[in-house]
């Protein structure tokens, strides 16, 4: 469970420990995406060298292929995947908003929009189009995106699904809304998500079939929703924050900008337990790190530090957004690494111009190379901001990082 450690001097910032049946997570802490079982390009072995504590995989996924009863046969997430640290899994709400009304809406999680801006398509797979998803009180039906079967999502399903997977913490099933619902609709979606809650929690105590559970010390989290509307956020937290979870995400829409988001973390976390984690579920660029950290969010995940690798994006301390883009000609004989500060394998031993021609050729080793540093990158950032507020310096420290 969840031991807060120190809470920083006049900010809801805090160091804690969240354990688990694998190990214990120092936070906050960046949670790396293996959607599929693996992070992508990078095996177990390489995530240890690098520090990663926790990984998330996404039940929704793992379903479709290649099933949890397979997972479950070969020991659960840990067996089947060979890391054997900390595992969450997603329970596939979000998936189900993606193809649902995400998709009608031709929007993401923070939507692509600002006022004045009309809708558009973030990527591909929101891809504007008829929903893929039938909603109803029981649960959410939709079709499989590799070859058009049925599937049904209940909330107990989801419970059945995710004690299969065996990953120490996992989520309920909830309704994500688009920004581009009203406000009557998020209000509907937000109590139904409160009711799957109950059926959530009721079903994790429902006697289990052991021998297919491969992990019975699993910790549930509860996902706090209401949108971008105030009332809302604080309803939602209020009630999910008052059933017995043993964490809490905080997930949907966050809203049509940043502002919004920092709006909904202001309105949400103060009604949140202090002594249970809170997870910020999809958001991890640096300066939403920094946002998210300062009031009182433990633990982050996010796809896009591995998913801007395999495109040659690397992180780069005091570069515009952190970032550089290897493929760019200014590093054709650029005979340093990445960041010579860093203590990662792509940057002990290899070059920008070496990485820049394995980049351009589209050589297999590059995608490795180049999510190797930015995992590292992101686990050092964690590593400062846990010192800084067990110093109450969080502060200097974003300051440093934001000039
Ligand atoms: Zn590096």
């Amino acid at each position: 469970m969840f031991l807060l450690e120190h809470q920083h001097k006049g900010m809801p910032a805090r160091t804690g420990k969240l354990v688990t049946a694998h190990g214990t997570v120092s936070t906050p802490a960046f949670v790396v995406v293996a959607t599929r079982a693996t992070v992508k390009a990078v095996e177990p072995a390489a995530l240890r060298e690098i520090g990663v504590q926790i990984v998330i995989s996404n039940s929704y996924h793992l379903h479709l292929r290649p099933g949890e009863e397979t997972v479950a046969a070969l020991g659960g997430l840990h067996g089947f995947s060979g890391w054997n640290g900390p595992t969450m899994t997603d329970s596939g709400g979000f998936q189900v908003f993606s193809l649902g009304a995400g998709k009608e809406h031709g929007v993401g999680k923070v939507a692509s929009i600002f006022p004045g801006d009309e809708p558009r398509p973030t990527r591909n797979h929101y891809r504007q189009g008829k929903s893929l998803v039938q909603l109803t009180e029981e649960g959410a039906s939709f079709r499989s995106i590799i070859d058009g079967s049925e599937h049904f999502f209940s909330p107990e399903g989801v419970i059945e699904l995710e004690r299969q997977l065996g990953a120490d913490i996992i989520l309920v099933l909830d309704e994500c809304t688009s920004p581009m619902h009203d406000y009557a609709y998020t209000k509907d979606a937000m109590k139904r998500t409160h009711r799957w809650a109950e059926r959530s929690l009721t079903a994790l105590d429902a006697p289990n079939k052991e021998s297919l559970h491969p992990n019975p010390d699993q910790i549930l989290y509860g996902i706090v929703q209401g949108g971008a509307y105030e009332d809302l956020r604080k309803e939602s937290a209020r009630v999910i924050g008052a059933m017995p979870f043993g964490g809490f995400a905080i997930g949907g829409s966050l809203g049509k900008s940043k502002q919004d988001m920092l709006y909904v973390l202001d309105w949400t976390i103060p009604m949140l337990p202090d002594d249970k984690a809170r997870h910020l579920l999809g958001i991890g660029e640096i300066e939403d790190i920094f946002a998210g950290v300062r009031r009182g969010v433990d633990t982050f995940d996010c796809a896009a530090a591995t998913r801007v690798a395999r495109n040659g994006t690397v992180f780069l301390k005091g570069e515009p957004r952190h970032r550089i883009n290897l493929r760019n000609a200014r590093f054709s004989r650029d005979p340093r690494p990445i960041d010579e500060s860093c203590d990662c394998f792509t940057c002990r031993n290899h070059s920008r111009a070496y990485l820049r021609h394995l980049c351009r050729s589209g050589e297999f080793s590059f995608y490795r190379l180049a999510t190797i540093h930015n995992l590292r990158f992101l686990v050092r950032l964690m590593q400062d901001i846990r010192s800084a507020i067990a110093a109450d310096t969080l502060e200097e420290l974003e300051q440093d990082w934001m000039n």
